[in-house]
């Protein structure tokens, strides 16, 4: 143990401060918060001006105010609808109505005579101001008086920070302030600083320890604005400071891709024939410009590291084909990996259809097969005669030795992580000797590369990421974009429809079918229910196939099912002999079959909006028409209506994406950190755009070696950081 009167380092464990023990040191655990200087980091979501709090006298209805008044009379109120519990404060004479709805928890918690603050909306009710769901804090209780005093001087007369609670309220934001103000207070003086003092200078930053003050406990001058923006010059410190060293780490890595030896494929006559041969239509623009940001790269001397983004349907498939041809055609072989089996089926059925003319050698390489066609397949892979590899991720997972891979495309990167992405290209990279993902010094890699060159790697994504994000997310990338569709595209008309009227919906398709086309119908299984609800998707299944569509041809597909069966039935409505395939998401990503012109998604409510836009990519691929039918039963709750409001007004996939960003918040929608987002302690990837910006170019100045502003010192120091929080917040740190 630490004796008391020691200064807190940012490194101590959080235990050692006062007032926190290991019980509740484990709650913080929890939140990842294991040390002061995480603890500090814990910033306050908003703060209360309790400084300059408000007169209910001069309140006035649609503001947002803070008030400090003392509880008179509480109680709950049953109304028809919901009881509504309602609490009235004073100042002297004048009085302020509160309430809250559906607030029977609220029973018992004030007592006459306590100081409360309140935050919250004034409105008027009918001539009365009141505050309506405000948020409070009773800042006058029966603690003893010595606490009671350094608690008062936290609460009131100042500018309050509030932090969201933890321990399912145990650990409430008055109980932050008290810890986070004695953690201050007992802080070393000095504060390493790793921020080279040009880049402090050029954005006027403020010291680190200044910054930890300042964010927690305002000074009485600062602008409320500036607070609530997070853009008080000890924010920005804050947020730069964690901008600056991801971005340098990800500015480190394009680095030494960039010295680290590629293979430079040649593109002569013979190539450019090869792709020719092999176009079924004219390339869009936004194609032709793809493919030749690709070449451009392939030719280099250094390894590619280029993300394809576009839209579901914008023919990224065609471009990657594009891109193998040329690795092929220099004697090199290429891994295609999917993120699901049936898509490295489908991609492994569209090479076959499109390459084979070429005399191309095709494998297929997933985790399904049997032990000995798995064998011979790693025996062609191994002695160089497969020329195209694909697969799922058993292609990394499992040993499989290239002969001599030029290429690697990965498919749909937003179901891979940065992670997996940084595995896959070790997987390539036998010379580096650093911790995975985590940028190394380019001292340590100097004895690299005088064997084959590093393969080059191409990254397909249909989630349309506003430019910004891309930044962060694929740093470490190039970046084209597929933004212009096949030509001959007719918009899908999507419409929602209640249950009740599923017979006109099964009518509809029933007419479509007979003018040939094919319908996909799709049944949400959600895994945390995925017994109930596939049962539920089968009984659909037999529902449909026995009565309503007795006469067609309806089968089902489902992740459950053996790789051999859903392969045959992929194949069979591929060739359009299947009409109807009621499936779950397990066609999410990927599958084109053009004939297909209708989707109905039951239960559509039940769905993320990218999965719907996703699911709704699959139709609107040939030259018909196409209909997405958003079947909801029952109730919908106020999201899923934007959710679906959404699907129907707009087809624009960065117009999607950018509504799902607002609902969900970045973590959500790129699903957890393991999805590749590195994950930010103080900064938001929506709110910190500019200074993401900033941070990414002021890394690059670091990195472009000493001058005259900058010292070696410096940036040794700044790069020691980058690496110590990389390695921290991945926690990859493999010792070799
Ligand atoms: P995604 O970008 O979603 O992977 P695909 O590569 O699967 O899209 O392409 C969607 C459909 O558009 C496929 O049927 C494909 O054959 C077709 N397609 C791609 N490029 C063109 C083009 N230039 N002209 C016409 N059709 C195209
Ligand atoms: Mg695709």
């Amino acid at each position: 143990m630490l004796p008391s009167l020691q200064m807190l380092e940012p490194s101590t464990a959080v235990q050692y401060v006062k007032g926190i023990g290991p019980k509740l040191a484990e709650i913080l655990a929890a939140k990842g918060i294991h040390t002061v200087d995480d603890l500090l980091h814990y910033l306050p979501f908003r703060y209360e001006d309790r400084l300059n709090p408000r007169g209910i006298a001069e309140l006035r209805a649609g503001e947002m105010a803070t008030v400090i008044a003392e509880v008179r009379t509480s109680g709950l109120f049953r109304t028809r609808r919901m009881p509504i519990f309602q609490m009235t404060a004073g100042q002297g004479r004048t009085r302020l109505k509160c309430i809250w709805f559906n607030a029977s928890y609220l029973q018992g918690k004030f007592q006459p005579g306590q100081m409360v603050a309140l935050y919250g909306r004034v409105e008027d009710n009918r001539g009365e101001l009141q505050l309506v769901q405000p948020q409070f804090e009773i800042i006058g209780d029966g603690e003893g008086e010595a606490e009671k005093k350094v608690a008062d001087s936290l609460e009131i007369g100042r500018i309050v920070p509030i932090y969201e609670s933890a321990g399912q309220g145990r650990l409430t934001s008055r109980w932050f302030r008290r810890i986070i103000h004695a953690a201050l207070e007992n802080l070393t003086p000095e504060l390493p600083e790793a921020i080279p003092a040009a880049v402090r200078k050029r954005l006027s930053l403020l010291p680190p320890r200044d910054a930890l003050q300042r964010v927690h406990w305002p000074e009485a001058g600062e602008s409320f604005q500036d607070l609530l923006a997070s853009r008080t010059p000890a924010h920005i410190r804050m947020i730069f400071e964690e901008l600056f060293f991801i971005e340098l780490g990800l500015e480190l890595k394009r680095r030494e891709q960039k010295v680290q030896t590629g293979i430079a494929f040649r593109l002569n006559d013979q190539v450019r024939e090869a792709i020719k041969r092999i176009l079924p239509f004219h390339p869009t623009g936004a194609q032709k410009r793809a493919l030749k940001e690709i070449a451009t790269d392939m030719e280099k001397r250094f390894p590619m590291r280029r993300l394809l983004q576009g839209d579901v349907g914008s023919g990224k498939t065609l471009v990657a084909f594009e891109a193998a041809i040329i690795a092929i055609e220099n004697g090199y072989q290429v891994a295609l990996m999917a993120p699901t089996e049936i898509l490295a089926q489908q991609h492994y059925f569209s090479a076959r259809r499109i390459l084979e003319p070429s005399g191309y050698r095709i494998v297929l390489l997933t985790g399904s097969l049997d032990d000995d066609r798995k064998r011979e397949t790693r025996r062609h892979i191994e002695q160089g005669n497969a020329q195209l590899v694909i697969g799922t991720h058993a292609l990394i997972e499992q040993k499989v030795e290239f002969a001599k891979l030029g290429l690697v495309i990965v498919d749909e990167q937003h179901r891979f992580g940065v992670m997996q992405r940084s595995k896959l290209m070790r997987k390539s990279d036998k010379n580096d000797g650093g911790a995975a993902g985590v940028p190394a010094r380019p001292a340590e890699r100097s004895s690299a590369v005088e064997r084959q060159g590093e393969p080059d790697v191409l990254v397909m994504t249909a989630t349309p990421i506003p430019r910004t994000l891309a930044l962060t997310l694929y740093g470490d990338l190039d970046i084209s974009v597929l933004d212009e569709m096949p030509p001959g595209r007719i918009p899908i008309v999507t419409r929602r429809v209640g249950d009740e009227r599923s017979d006109e919906v099964w009518q509809f398709v029933r007419k479509q079918v007979a003018a040939g086309h094919q319908a996909y119908v799709v049944y949400p299984v959600i895994e945390e229910n995925e017994e109930n609800e596939l049962k539920a998707a089968m009984k659909m299944y037999s529902e449909l196939s026995k009565n309503t569509f007795p006469d067609l041809r309806v089968a089902v597909l489902h992740g459950k099912m053996d790789a051999e069966t859903k392969e045959m039935t992929m194949k069979l409505f591929q060739k359009g002999e299947i009409s109807i395939l009621v499936a779950t998401t397990v066609i999410e990503v990927g599958v084109d079959v053009p004939n297909a012109a209708v989707m109905v998604i039951e239960h559509a409510e039940r769905f993320g909006l990218a999965q719907l836009h996703q699911l709704r990519g699959r139709i609107g691929r040939g030259a018909a028409k196409s209909y997405c039918v958003l079947m909801t039963g029952g109730k919908v709750s106020e999201e899923g209506e934007r959710r679906l409001d959404a699907m129907v007004r707009t087809n624009n996939g960065f117009e999607i994406a950018e509504l799902d960003l607002e609902l969900r918040g970045p973590g959500e929608f790129f699903g957890t950190r393991q999805a590749g987002l590195p994950s930010f302690q103080v900064a938001s990837l929506i709110r910190d755009r500019d200074l993401l910006e900033v941070a990414k170019k002021e890394a690059g100045a670091v990195l472009s070696g000493p001058n005259s502003e900058i010292s070696r010192t410096e940036i040794d120091r700044a790069l020691w950081q980058m690496r110590t929080r990389w390695q921290k917040t991945y926690g990859l740190v493999e010792v070799g």
